[in-house]
């Protein structure tokens, strides 16, 4: 039944073309749930899963929910019913789904959770991701490196924080791994949060959305720096780090003598990897989602059809209600004197992409 199901599907969906679809039928279909397309990050982790299930054989259904946490559940209760051989998810909310994740359990669907943890449930197997608390040590150690080069002469220097989405686990991990390179600072002076806010429950960005990053910056900007400058933002993501930007453009920023404060990000996404080009922002952190894909696919094949699953660490992911065995790969940072060797180098980007 499972099979002429994935059979059915695969053709109604019409990709997996590059094999036939025998194959498909063969080995099955692999329900892939993404968050969002407003992220480029997210197609290429979908593309790239696409690509690798194929090779190894299977077909896979692809479904982006544009962050709304209702969609992503449905798409995922609809792969149940449909019987699909493993669940990759990518959560927009990594706590909404323990009701779901039960029913694919009880069918015997593997789940693998792909970069962001999902928690409050025994039912997810494995989790394949980046070194996330690293991530945030790598932007904070960017941010110092920036302030020390741009603005070596000043103390303290004032800086702003952002975190990432509070329902996205990663977003602690980001946080954390960022504030044990900054706490130490602040405690020594050397950085002063003029406006005070700090924590996540403060500075967390729902949903990652670049404009409620920008919307808060302009606030921070006419509440605490009408008669001060900002030197530094520590942002998590290269989508806020765009609003950011905009907002500290918007009040002159980076034009006559108001330098640029430094600004992090992370993805590598064009946009940002251009404005690190242009000296608008600072640095971003890539993580290759070729890479993830392909350990996601490794544990799918290896729990379907026998074999060891890639796993790394067993401490590290406690959902609340288990460690999940992870797989976490090497985050990389980058600024405007690696972006080529890292981004061009790794195939990842042409180099016409980023300097047209
Ligand atoms: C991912 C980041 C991404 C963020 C926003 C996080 O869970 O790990 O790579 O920047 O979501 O999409």
């Amino acid at each position: 039944m499972r099979r002429f199901i994935a059979g059915i599907s695969a053709l109604a969906l019409g990709i997996g073309l590059s094999i036939s679809p025998a194959v498909a039928q063969e080995k099955g279909v692999i329900g892939i749930a993404m968050p969002t397309k407003s992220s480029s990050r997210w197609i290429s982790d979908g593309n790239s899963m696409v690509e690798e299930f194929a090779k190894a054989g299977y077909a896979a259904d692809l479904q982006y929910a544009e962050d709304d946490i209702p969609n992503q559940l449905a798409q995922i209760e609809n792969m149940i019913t449909k019987e699909v051989d493993a669940l990759v998810i990518a959560a927009i909310d990594g706590t909404t789904l323990s009701n779901a994740l039960a029913n694919a359990a009880a069918l015997g669907i593997p789940v693998i959770a792909y970069d962001r943890l999902i928690r409050d449930t025994p039912d997810v197997d494995y989790y394949a991701t980046f070194d996330n608390f690293k991530v945030g040590v790598l932007q904070a150690e960017s941010l110092v490196k920036g302030l020390e080069e741009r603005f070596g002469d000043v103390s303290p220097w004032n800086v702003e924080l952002f975190g990432g989405s509070p329902d996205d686990n990663n977003a602690y991990f980001f946080y954390d791994g960022a504030m044990s390179v900054l706490q130490p600072l602040i405690d020594a002076g050397r950085i002063r949060i003029k406006s005070g806010q700090m924590g996540m429950d403060t500075v967390g960005t729902l949903r990652w959305d670049g404009q409620v990053a920008q919307a808060r910056m302009e606030n921070l900007l006419s509440a605490h720096y009408t008669d001060d400058v900002v030197h530094g933002v520590l942002s998590p993501y290269d989508g806020l780090s765009m609003g950011i930007i905009s907002a500290l453009k918007g009040v002159g920023y980076g034009s006559g003598d108001l330098k640029m404060p430094i600004v992090t990000g992370q993805d590598a996404e064009l946009p940002s990897v251009k404005a690190i080009l242009a000296g608008e922002q600072y640095s971003t952190v890539f993580k290759d989602t070729r890479e993830l894909a392909k350990v996601a696919v490794k544990m799918v094949t290896a729990i379907l059809e026998g074999g060891e699953v890639p796993i790394n660490d067993t401490t590290t992911y406690h959902n609340g209600v288990k460690v999940v065995p992870s797989y976490l790969l090497e985050p990389v940072p980058v600024d405007a004197s690696n972006w080529e060797e890292v981004l061009v180098g790794s195939g990842y980007y042409e180099k016409s992409q980023i300097t047209q």
